[in-house]
């Protein structure tokens, strides 16, 4: 542990778990460089203390309520008109803190997407920097939303009247389809929630992204283009300790398929989820499951609660479904995932798209199956298919049973997936040591945060 630096970072989290670990995981890089910290974080979805004896909480009444959390678009919007006020008066008394007299507050680390903060922050004359959760590549793509609007690609999601496998010659090779976009009945307020959180991003005073240089330069170099404000890329955030302390699930994690994997021979195994937000019908569900059935490969399958809307858990299973496998399937309620993907049993994962599964499954070197559902998943998945060549898109689900083979058979596709897999593997090794893009970006942001003047509370 390097000496402490006698100041204080506060963290703004976004209460989703695909944000909320990246944020706890870089608040725990920063402690580990001298930092003190403290985590401002809503009611709904709060974090565990007790897992950071190290740090201070401090919780925001955010009259957020889980029946609110009924669909992404409105819960963004909701969060960044209700967390206003009572996010200023927490910041505000954290700044007057004996606390903060001792350590002098060197600046607020937002999540990108709480983009109220920055008001909040330019008021009090507090430094803010974003952390970005989600993979630069997609960030580029969010910016391009006034030309993706501008061009009729979307009026709205049920009305699209272009071509959705034309490709967007700016954003190659993304395809219309492959764009950021979310269902809605209200494209206009997604625009608006973009169109905030793009310009509280270029309003902030730098932004460290969960991702690494050998992944993401063209991305980054346009990034760096378009904002004129310092780039930290630092990632990936889950690899600097242990996967036992980067991992802060909400969700309780079912140990079990641990012993489950070892007996399994290396890369038999198809490991399945679609994270903590994406929803499938019953159809779907049962299609995902004979799919796997009929693939004859050993799967290990996350269903999480409410991953369908009509059914608790898996009851929509056929009677024998499970004991007609013998022994060949498992499913859980939540995994320990970065273990799962580190274990040598695991041959490819079968994944939503999501950036943190993304970015653990390339750490690994573990191949991709993509089924992305909506926003960045899409992009995400577009460069794990035919940028970064890992991994495979299921674009129709009539064809589970071929793409599963396609990738686990050992043909000669699957074995080329494989190599760049594990070569992507090393390189997101590389980049944190010594030297390494990341590690020497980490330098830069901890330098950084030491040039802002102390924050001393003025009071006006
Ligand atoms: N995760 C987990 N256990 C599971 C499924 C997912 O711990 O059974 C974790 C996973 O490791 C990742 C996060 O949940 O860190 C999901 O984040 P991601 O960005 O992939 O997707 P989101 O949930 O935001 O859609």
């Amino acid at each position: 542990m390097v000496g402490r630096k006698g100041r204080r970072v506060l963290f703004m989290a976004l209460p989703l778990e695909g944000h909320l670990n990246p944020m706890l995981q870089l608040a725990q890089i920063l402690h580990s460089n001298g930092f003190s910290i403290t985590i401002i974080h809503t009611t709904f979805n709060s974090p565990n203390p007790s897992k950071y004896p190290n740090f201070t909480f401090s919780c925001i009444q955010d009259a957020l309520s889980p029946t609110q959390f009924s669909d992404l678009l409105s819960f963004l919007v909701e969060l960044n008109v209700k967390c206003v006020e009572p996010f200023k008066e927490c910041v505000g008394k954290l700044l007057r803190s004996d606390e903060a007299a001792e350590e002098p507050v060197a600046c607020l680390i937002s999540d990108a997407m709480c983009h109220f903060t920055q008001g909040v922050a330019d008021n009090l004359k507090l430094p803010r920097i974003v952390l970005r959760t989600s993979g630069v590549s997609s960030f580029v793509a969010f910016a391009a939303y006034p030309l993706f609007r501008e061009r009729g690609y979307i009026s709205t999601q049920q009305q699209v009247d272009c071509n959705l496998e034309e490709e967007v010659e700016e954003l190659a090779p993304l395809r219309v389809k492959d764009l950021p976009l979310i269902k809605t009945e209200e494209p206009e307020k997604y625009y608006e929630l973009l169109g905030k959180f793009l310009k509280e991003t270029k309003g902030s005073l730098g932004v460290i992204w969960n991702s690494f240089e050998g992944l993401e330069s063209g991305a980054l170099r346009k990034v760096s283009k378009e904002f004129s404000i310092p780039m930290f890329p630092i990632g990936p955030l889950h690899k600097y300790f242990p996967s036992s302390a980067s991992c802060s699930s909400l969700i309780s994690q079912d140990q079990s398929c641990i012993a489950w994997l070892d007996t399994k021979p290396p890369n038999s195994v198809v490991y399945v989820s679609f994270g903590s937000l994406a929803a499938i019908t019953e159809t779907e569900f049962l299609e995902i499951a004979w799919g796997l059935a009929n693939s004859k490969h050993p799967f290990l399958w996350v269903v999480r609660e409410g991953l369908m809307k009509e059914s608790e858990w898996v009851e929509a299973l056929p009677s024998g479904f499970v004991e007609s496998l013998e022994g060949r399937g498992l499913i859980v309620k939540w995994a320990p995932q970065q273990e799962v993907l580190a274990h040598s049993a695991v041959g490819a994962f079968w994944t939503h798209s999501g950036w943190n599964s993304t970015l653990e499954s390339i750490c690994e070197g573990v191949p991709m199956i993509c089924m992305p559902f909506f926003t960045d998943q899409k992009v995400n998945a577009r460069y794990v298919s035919h940028v970064w060549r890992v991994g495979l898109q299921l674009e129709d689900r009539g064809e589970i049973e071929r793409i599963i083979g396609r990738l686990m058979d050992g043909n000669d596709e699957a074995k080329e997936i494989r190599d760049r897999a594990l070569k992507l593997k090393e390189e997101a090794k590389v980049c944190l040591q010594q030297g390494g893009s990341s590690c020497s970006s980490l330098e830069a942001l901890l330098t950084y945060i030491l040039s802002f003047d102390s924050f001393t509370f003025q009071p006006s």
